[in-house]
């Protein structure tokens, strides 16, 4: 069992050795029972040496390798971090996350690393990775050109969201590791000490070379500013510090290689044919309340809005609300919880603050406030958000389309036609993902088509696929995850394009002699 009762300090991984400040910085609250479970305060920690660190000592020592072998040494992470998923699952839990949850972001981590590493270990064992076809450039066949990738020589600085500790870390983590790059970690602040916990495994598993993976736990200090045009800033969080870091001097004056991954009004859209008794009709009734209860709602690819044919505004309401019901909320692991907690308060604040504002374009079908009752915990001191369903009687309102109550919330919202409901898709102003549920080629077509340029990711939902679909909320590590606009702008994933993000293209030109010598 581990300690649930002990507040300690947070500790940092850097320059090879665990760290803790000396001031106690942010408590985190156990999102259920409102207990302290950790302070976190990085004052006092030396980024500049830490960036140092990474580069002069990690950098070289993953370098020695070729990129398979860092791929087995992946692989060799996420089977130890597997090993000990239950200390993980059981920490969790003090985030507010059933097991189910728990798993979503333990068991998706492993799995995302293992895929990585699958997909790498075919790569050429160099750290030279050509690209493409050997491009002739003159007539006589003497002169030519390829572009070779090799990788970076600076430092991955990864920033990452409260809601996904351990995937958000290790699908940035496995793709650099890969690429010969080292990483900086920094997990938010509310969820660090799953991060933490997660990264002593790894430390423990005494796989790791020396300097390739660092911790931050706590603000980031003055890490930005050692930062330059060898490294990389990959961010996982809010709009709003996306923006504040992409106006920061080491990515507009330094070109540092930047990707955010922002927040994301993400819809779902019911195609005309799912009428009543086809199971498109359930199946998406299903989607949607999977999306809104799934870690309590608090993920970047939930469905926001739900939008239905005008006319059936009524039946699918009642179809979501009705399921909705059903659900259990309580303490994760507690008899029959099928809903856990937020994050923390200041979560739940944020959500019952962002229902206020969805409200004044909205009406509440059911839900909009914290919960009565919560199985096996208090209400009051839990961090619990009622499962809620709003209604927007005017799809076009502004607010439904700008506000992210990230919780346990979507908007039904009614469209015209086909054309409207694109129109209302990319009122998102960029997403990471939409669904369609319809088993109609041309509505699948038309909706496909007119959606793709607002997103990064497309699912299509109907009887053919659903036994094996892995849901509109899910990103796979064969595919891209990111999207557009508001949501960021940026790509992560997507199989081996993660590993090549971590690379410099570079096209080198001379006879073809010469560009043999690099495979
Ligand atoms: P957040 O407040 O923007 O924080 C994200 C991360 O940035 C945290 O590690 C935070 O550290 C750090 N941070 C905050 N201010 C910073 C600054 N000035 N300089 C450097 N780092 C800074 O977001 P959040 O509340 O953790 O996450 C929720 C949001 O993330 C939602 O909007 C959600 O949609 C989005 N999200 C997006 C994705 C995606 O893949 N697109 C995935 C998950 C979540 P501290 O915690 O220590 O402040």
């Amino acid at each position: 069992m581990l300690q649930r009762t002990t507040v300690r300090a947070l500790e940092s991984w850097t320059e090879g050795r665990w760290w803790s400040a000396d001031e106690p910085g942010a408590t985190v609250h156990d999102a259920v029972t409102g207990e302290e479970v950790v302070t976190v305060s990085s004052a006092g920690l030396d980024a500049a040496a830490a960036v140092a660190y990474a580069r002069d000592v990690g950098g070289p020592a993953l370098r020695r390798s070729t990129f398979p072998q860092r791929a087995a040494t992946v692989k060799a992470l996420a089977l130890a971090l597997k090993e000990r998923r239950e200390e993980l699952v059981e920490l969790s839990a003090r985030t507010g996350a059933t097991p189910a949850d728990a798993s979503v972001d333990v068991d998706g981590a492993i799995g995302t690393a293992l895929v990585f590493a699958s997909k790498a270990k075919t790569l050429p064992d160099a750290n030279v990775l050509p690209e493409g076809d050997v491009e002739p450039l003159g007539r006589g066949g003497t002169f030519a050109g390829r572009h070779l990738l090799t990788p970076l020589t600076g430092v991955a600085v990864e920033i990452n969201a409260f809601n996904f500790p351990v995937w958000g870390m290790l699908e940035k983590l496995a793709p650099a590791l890969i690429a010969g790059v080292p990483s900086i970690v920094k997990p938010a602040t509310p969820t660090a000490y799953v991060a933490e916990h997660a990264v002593r495994i790894m430390a423990e598993s005494g796989l790791l070379p020396e300097g390739a993976v660092q911790l931050v736990s706590g603000g980031v200090g003055d890490l930005l500013d050692h930062l330059g045009g060898q490294d990389l800033l990959s961010f996982t969080g809010s709009a709003t510090t996306a923006a504040r870091l992409r106006g920061h001097e080491a990515v507009t004056a330094r070109s540092l290689r930047f990707n955010a991954e922002a927040d994301s009004l993400n819809g779902t859209v019911l195609g005309p044919d799912a009428t009543p008794g086809t199971e498109e009709l359930d199946l998406f009734a299903d989607a949607v309340v999977h999306e809104m209860t799934c870690k309590a709602g608090q993920r970047c690819t939930a469905i926001r809005r739900v939008l239905v044919p005008e006319a059936r505004l009524d039946e699918v309401a009642g179809a979501i609300a009705e399921r909705l019901a059903r659900v259990v909320v309580g303490a994760p692991g507690a008899e029959g919880v099928t809903m856990g907690a937020l994050a923390g308060q200041a979560q739940r604040e944020e959500v019952l603050a962002a229902v206020g504002r969805l409200r004044a374009a909205a009406t509440v079908v059911t839900g909009g406030a914290a919960p009565a009752e919560a199985v096996g915990a208090d209400p009051r001191t839990g961090a619990f958000v009622a499962p809620t369903l709003l209604r927007a009687d005017d799809a076009d309102r502004a607010e439904v389309h700008t506000v992210e109550a990230f919780g346990p919330v979507a908007t039904l919202l009614g469209y015209r036609d086909t054309a409207h409901a694109v129109d209302l898709l990319a009122r998102g102003g960029g997403s990471l993902v939409a669904s369609v549920v319809s088993r109609d080629p041309d509505v699948v077509r038309e909706l496909v088509t007119g959606a793709a340029p607002h997103h990064g990711r497309v699912l299509v939902l109907d009887r053919d696929s659903a036994g094996e679909s892995t849901g509109h909320g899910t990103p796979m590590p064969q595919l891209v995850h990111g999207g557009p606009g508001r949501a960021g702008g940026g790509e992560e994933e997507g199989g081996l394009r993660a590993v090549a993000h971590h690379l410099q293209r570079t096209a080198v030109q001379g006879s073809p002699r010469v560009l043999e010598l690099f495979g």
